[in-house]
Order: structure tokens, then sequence, then C-alpha cells
């Protein structure tokens, strides 16, 4: 999961990238001809779950030492929204990523081996 991650690959080959451009995935791997979208929007939720979830930590992890050290202050939570906002802009595509490695090892995307397999 790290290495698809990581390195924005393919789940199923490890070789072929998994984004065209910005945030869009290709529909199938370039290298190995996986389907990397699945269907009925598999793609949509899930993504996002992961990055609301991980900016919301770090907005966290950000804002709450402010607090704690230098009292409430209101700039405190700006920094905390602000990071917030920046790790889920900055982590999309990773997040993306772990989230077509998830499908894939779990057998939701069509040809995937897992599924495939049982
Ligand atoms: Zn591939």
């Amino acid at each position: 999961m790290l290495r698809v991650t990581l390195r924005l690959v393919c789940p199923a080959c490890l070789q072929g990238s998994l984004f065209r451009k910005g945030y869009e995935l290709h529909e199938s791997c370039l290298e190995c001809g996986q389907n990397l979208i699945g269907t009925d929007g598999a793609q949509y939720g899930g993504p996002m779950v992961l990055g609301y979830t991980l900016g919301g930590a770090a907005g966290i992890v950000t804002a709450l030492p402010l607090f704690l050290f230098l009292g409430p202050t209101e700039w405190a939570v700006w920094a905390g929204l602000a990071v917030t906002i920046a790790t889920v802009f900055l982590t999309f595509r990773q997040c993306k990523a772990a989230w077509t490695w998830l499908l894939y090892h779990t057998g939701q995307l069509p040809g995937s081996k897992v599924r495939d397999a049982s």
C-alpha cells in the first residue's frame, strides 16, 4: 500500500502511473490494463473521507498545541484550518492512490486478481 500511495502507481503491476493529470485517474493502467476506477462511483466517497480525516487530524495537531501553550487565540483556529485545507489538497492524490489500492485488494475493481481468484 505504501508503495502505491507514495509512488502513485497501479496496485496490480506497480508500474503504470495512476493519474492522467491533476487529480484525474486513468480509467485503466497504461502498463497492464487493470481497471483503476471501478464501477458505480467506487472512487468518489472514499478518497474524500480519507483526505478529510487526514486533514482534520493535521489541523488538530497544529491548533491544539497552540491553544495549550499560548492560550485561546483566534489565529490558532485559523492556523489549524489552513493546515487542514492545505493537507486535504496536498494529500488528495495519495488518498486516491490508497483508496485504489484498497479497492484492488478487496476485489472491488473489475479484473482485480483478488476477485478473479474467488
Ligand atoms: Zn498496472
